[in-house]
């Protein structure tokens, strides 16, 4: 299969700056048939540059007449968002993934909690007490995330904006000379301000309890898939793929066969095994090694505990599939956060029939609908790793 990517990269404020690499992370699910030709352009800033780069690249795609999928790369919301499209004209795909990337890249700038942009000037209206009128998009994000932040039972909670401030995961790299947060630190930031207590007008007027810091870093990325997914569906493409650094929604099925996705080593680089997905379902995945540092031998990672303060243990990676990205995305954090005695119970609690989670000590857990969905590598099916259990 020829593929070929497109790659817009873009200096913007991103909206969760990730990755170890200057922002870059490694999404957690990556498509399995690789593009054999790459195209990349590199747009210094916004703009021309990048959409020059793609209708350059969809020109030659024309002349070659190709029947295969389309495959194109934009960076926003501080990851890579894949996109791979199927039955399109050259037409058709580069306008659809030139307004996707537009609408991305506000998004991304309007959902980042730390910034300037939307998210950031609320957080400091509810830090005055003061309420603010938002956009609709951010509207109904706070509606959803506040709603999974009661269902999950406060494991999944965007109130954490001021802790990640703190252990310093608002910037992509992290400052390595930033002070390790002391315990009185942290202590002062507990309990947060309740989410539960945040409403959101008709009219999309958002009020909170004075203080509160909206952090929308677990949701995001699944909610703007969910976007563009349903974007491509409504210009009539008939099957795509979108993955934003891990949380990634498919629309119909490729031409003759299932979607097959495949799972990250949370352990080292490469692939634990493979998903399989019918059309419009959605993947996510959280885990403790997209973002994190050492310090004095430990290790210490961007998923936090609502409760503590502190990055949480027990789990090293959990993987759900939901057919809303969204949710998938937010459970994927929830579920982390439960940890290896709670993950189950949380899974039923927010609706989630299929997850899959890597325990610290290399042991796989699953739910049994999750089972025919995944193919583990040789390696991940030895004994070392307990066998799917059917509980
Ligand atoms: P990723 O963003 O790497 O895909 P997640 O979806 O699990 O990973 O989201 C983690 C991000 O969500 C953190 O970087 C932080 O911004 C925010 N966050 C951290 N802990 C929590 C939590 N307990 N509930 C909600 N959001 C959280
Ligand atoms: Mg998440």
């Amino acid at each position: 299969m020829r593929r070929l990517g497109i790659r817009a990269a873009r200096r913007l404020k991103s909206f969760r700056p990730s990755g170890r690499s200057a922002g870059r992370s490694q999404p957690g699910q990556q498509a399995f048939s690789t593009p054999s030709k790459r195209l990349v352009s590199r747009a210094g800033s916004i703009g021309r540059a990048g959409v020059f780069g793609l209708l350059a690249v969809w020109g030659l795609l024309a002349c070659s007449r190709a029947p295969e999928p389309v495959a194109a790369e934009v960076y926003a919301m501080g990851t890579l968002v894949q996109f791979t499209l199927y039955g399109t004209s050259p037409e058709q795909a580069a306008a659809a993934i030139r307004d996707s990337d537009a609408w991305l890249q506000a998004f991304g700038r309007d959902g980042w909690a730390f910034g300037d942009g939307e998210l950031a000037r609320l957080n400091a209206a509810l830090g005055r007490g003061a309420c603010m009128r938002v956009s609709p998009d951010l509207a109904s994000q706070i509606s959803r995330a506040r709603a999974l932040t009661i269902a999950s039972g406060g494991r999944f909670d965007p109130a954490v904006g001021r802790l990640v401030a703190l252990w310093g995961f608002d910037r992509a790299p992290r400052d390595p000379d930033r002070p390790f947060p002391q315990p009185a630190e942290i202590g002062a930031l507990l309990p947060l301000p309740p989410m539960a207590e945040v409403t959101v007008s008709p009219t999309g007027e958002v009020c909170g309890p004075r203080g509160l810091f909206i952090d929308l870093g677990g949701i995001g990325k699944g909610y703007a898939v969910d976007r563009v997914v349903a974007d491509l569906a409504r210009r009539g493409i008939a099957a795509a793929l979108v993955n934003a650094g891990g949380n990634l929604k498919t629309l119909g099925e490729p031409p003759g066969r299932p979607w097959r996705i495949g799972i990250r080593d949370p352990f080292k680089p490469g692939v634990m095994g493979s998903l399989t997905l019918v059309a419009g379902e959605a993947v996510s995945t959280s885990g403790d090694y997209e973002r994190m540092f050492d310090y004095h031998g430990q290790r210490y990672h961007h998923i936090l505990d609502p409760h503590t303060g502190l990055p949480v243990r027990g789990l090293h990676a959990v993987t759900v599939i939901h057919t809303e990205a969204a949710l998938a995305d937010a459970a994927s954090t929830a579920l982390f956060v439960a940890g290896p005695d709670a993950w189950r119970a949380v899974a039923v609690r927010l609706g989630i029939e299929r997850a899959l989670v890597v325990r610290e000590d290399g042991g796989v857990e699953m739910t049994p609908a999750m089972v025919s969905r995944v193919r583990l590598t040789p390696a991940w099916a030895l004994p070392r790793h307990p066998p799917a259990d059917g509980s």
